[in-house]
């Protein structure tokens, strides 16, 4: 069956070698010895000084047009300094330069031995430039042309290499004083250098030779796999798809060479993968689509079988303990990923890409990744229920291609992991000064997320730190998207939930909207989070009304219907998703915002709580979050919060009223569930004013029995089990541990009682 995967590689299929027109970098170079006839050495990084030097030793560098040799600064304009006048040695320098030649052979697809023979010395002052023009072969043998850059500084001046139509623009330098930047190009190609506008640049020619018989090395021609690529990716953008449509969301075409993600790079590609990465990139442009480089991993796990001791013990015998893998057999995989990282872009810039799953039939051809060697491959032995397992990874770089215009539905495969980091990306060009087509990708593919948002996911986790939703929020605000504000604040009621941490972005989100849509939304939002997400409601509310009240005086109504309490009111929501149940710093938000919005709203709260001491316990929550409301003047002077006041200093006065003495005798206080003999024996000894020390000698299970009842009453009992002869005894202790508990309590009670009044 014809497809785009089997197609493509099939054009791609005669790209056997690097088709580079050109090849540029950097190497690292110990400084040489530079030495000028009528000047003597010259220290590199060029000087200034020295400069002039050069320059005034030098001549007009000439052109070449036909058979003749002209000078006209108006089509060419530099200093050149013939090679016979110029000395370069030094130990490290012959090194340096092979390293560099045999770079460029590879780049160039050139297999014979490459010599560079140096042809003149050139210096660009400001204002120097060179108009398009093709070298003319100086030297037999000669294929292509080695510019050399020697430190030095200067601005501008960039090398244009072109070749049929496809053009390079290099710039010739290096950020670090000790690297020599280089480019070589094939004699064919037409090149020019443009205007240097400041500083001066030293560079070396030299005539690339290749010594031997048969033709010269020539750029390659990929002309017709590039027509063919064109053509079938210009299909392939442009059929119209449908659901039940077969075709790809995008393609990966595997390298051949490897690759570490350090490597990995357009620039950098190797042997052929560099020839089919120009032909792609090239057909891509013409095509309409869009290619990266990425890393390409699979990871597989499953079922293994040991196949067999013999070999196992043979190679333990031989020490060769790193084939004890080749004793098991694959039976079956169970599961398998795929999905690319690393991603490159054809102009170098950074991708935010991060990790995108990569489907089965993307691949091209589709039988590429089949047979592999795995970068790594381990093997379990079978212990107890489980069966022998395995599980490997393979790695390899790849092209990956897609339509331009389908560039958002290729991220949305990789989920929010993909499309957040993607939205930040355009969030940023676009506050950078980018164009309206950044706001509209960033609306697009939020649309895209927003539709796909995770509703039925959440779950509370009482985070302080901002949430995806948070994130989403945050960006919108940033892109001044109204529209999809309101849609990403719908999404999250949507959710009947939300986090603390999200609070501060969907205030501020509600801040960007017109005041009637903010308020509908806001009470929306809490109508529909707030039997699992009461917290987060309740700090929205303390936010929002600092902002504008008004805003939240629906939200406020909603929730104040929504307090928990009514054992009556059944809830909608598993056990599972029900929040941690009412905490003190919730009844401080609720007030601090109805103190803002409605001093009545705070009333009817108030006595909603009062009304429930069940869900509203005195000592956990009423008490600590009263005292933080009675230290914020907003709050402190609101009737409601008074009113909460007097009932918390009665519950206290009514605890602090009750006798707190130490236990006179050895009574203690008899609440046991369990009318069992043993228990009953216990209750008679906890009942006792004399006994002290009760030994219960028994079987285990009748010890931890009792053991059980003294936990579960909180009996004023320390236990420890005596184990000197058979069955082992429990010896009970009477202890005044909740007399203690009653003392501190009242310290407790009496300095809470004095803060209420402070
Ligand atoms: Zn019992």
């Amino acid at each position: 069956m014809s497809s785009i995967a089997t197609d493509l590689a099939e054009a791609l299929s005669t790209v056997r070698r690097p088709g580079a027109f050109f090849v540029a970098g950097t190497e690292e170079m110990r400084a040489p010895g530079l030495a000028v006839e009528g000047i003597g050495p010259i220290a590199l990084p060029l000087l200034p000084v020295q400069a002039e030097q050069l320059i005034a030793a030098a001549e007009r560098a000439p052109y070449g047009r036909g058979a003749d040799t002209l000078t006209d600064v108006t089509v060419r304009r530099t200093w050149q300094i013939r090679a016979e006048r110029v000395r370069i040695e030094g130990k490290h320098w012959p090194a340096t330069l092979q390293a560099i030649v045999t770079r460029i052979a590879e780049g160039l697809g050139v297999t014979d031995p490459v010599e560079a023979d140096l042809y003149k010395l050139l210096v660009y002052d400001k204002g120097s430039f060179f108009l398009p023009h093709r070298d003319t072969e100086k030297a037999a043998g000669m294929f292509a042309t080695l510019v050399l850059a020697l430190p030095s500084v200067s601005e501008g001046g960039e090398l244009i290499v072109r070749h049929r139509d496809q053009e390079a623009r290099l710039p010739l330098t290096s950020d670090d004083p000790s690297d020599v930047a280089f480019a070589a190009f094939y004699a064919d190609c037409v090149h020019e250098v443009l205007p240097v506008n400041a500083g001066y640049r030293l560079v070396l020619i030299y005539n690339l030779l290749r010594r031997g018989p048969g033709r010269l090395p020539e750029a390659p021609d990929y002309d017709s796999e590039r027509e063919a690529v064109a053509t079938l990716l210009k299909n392939w953008a442009e059929a119209p798809r449908s659901p039940e449509d077969a075709e790809p969301e995008k393609i990966v075409l595997p390298l051949e060479h490897a690759y570490t993600p350090a490597e990995l790079g357009f620039a950098t590609l190797k042997g052929a993968d560099a020839g089919i990465a120009q032909v792609v990139v090239a057909a891509a442009r013409h095509a309409g689509c869009e290619v990266h480089l990425a890393l390409v991993s699979i990871e597989e796990s499953g079922i293994a079988e040991y196949t067999g001791g013999y070999f196992r013990s043979h190679r333990r015998w031989s020490g060769d303990e790193d084939d004890e893998d080749d004793a098991f057999e694959i039976v079956e995989v169970s599961e398998r990923a795929v999905s690319a990282a690393h991603w490159r872009r054809p102009d170098g810039d950074p991708s935010p890409l991060t990790v995108i799953p990569v489907e089965e039939d993307e691949f091209s051809p589709p039988e590429a990744f089949d047979d592999l060697e795995p970068d790594e491959q381990h093997f379990h032995e079978a212990t107890g229920n489980e069966g022998a397992s395995f599980e490997r990874t393979y790695s390899r770089a790849a092209l990956i291609l897609w339509p331009r215009d389908r560039l958002l539905a290729v991220i949305n495969q990789g989920g929010l992991k993909v499309t957040l980091p993607f939205l930040e990306d355009l969030a940023d060009r676009w506050a950078a000064g980018g164009d309206a087509s950044v706001w509209d990708q960033a609306h697009d593919l939020s649309g895209h997320m927003i539709s796909a948002w995770p509703v039925d996911q959440w779950q509370p986790y009482q985070d302080k730190e901002r949430t995806s939703a948070g994130r989403v929020l945050h960006l919108l605000v940033r892109l001044g998207d109204a529209a999809r504000l309101e849609a990403m604040l719908t999404a999250i009621a949507a959710c009947h939930g939300f986090d603390n941490g999200d609070c501060s972005d969907i205030v501020e989100a509600l801040c960007h909207l017109p005041p009637e849509r903010a308020a509908s939304l806001a009470k929306h939002l809490v109508e529909e989070t707030a039997e699992v997400a009461l917290d987060a409601c309740g700090n929205l509310l303390a936010r929002a009304s600092a902002v504008d009240p008004a805003v939240v005086t629906g939200a406020a109504r909603a929730l104040v219907a929504a307090l928990p309490g009514d054992p009556s009111r059944a809830s909608s929501q598993p056990p599972w998703r029900r929040g941690p149940g009412v905490r003190p710093e919730f009844i401080a938000d609720l007030f601090t915002a109805l103190g803002r919005i409605d001093a009545a709203l705070a009333g009817v709260a108030a006595d909603h709580i009062l009304e429930w001491p069940r869900t509203y316990d005195f000592d956990t929550i009423l008490v600590p979050a009263v005292l933080t409301l009675l230290a914020t003047p907003d709050t402190g002077g609101l009737a409601a919060v008074r009113r909460l006041r007097v009932a918390c200093a009665a519950h206290l006065d009514g605890r602090i009223a009750l006798p707190l003495e130490a236990p006179r005798d050895w009574r203690r206080d008899n609440t046991l569930g369990c009318g069992c003999k043993h228990c009953r024996a216990l209750g008679l000894y906890l009942d006792d004013p004399t006994q002290k020390i009760w030994v219960f000698r028994a079987v285990e299970a009748d010890r931890s029995h009792v053991e059980g009842t003294i936990r579960t009453a909180h009996c004023d009992l320390d236990t420890t089990t005596e184990r000197r002869s058979r069955p082992y005894s429990l010896i009970c202790t009477k202890n005044q541990a909740s007399y203690e508990r009653r003392r501190v309590q009242r310290e407790r009670d009496l300095a809470d009682r004095e803060r209420l009044d402070a």
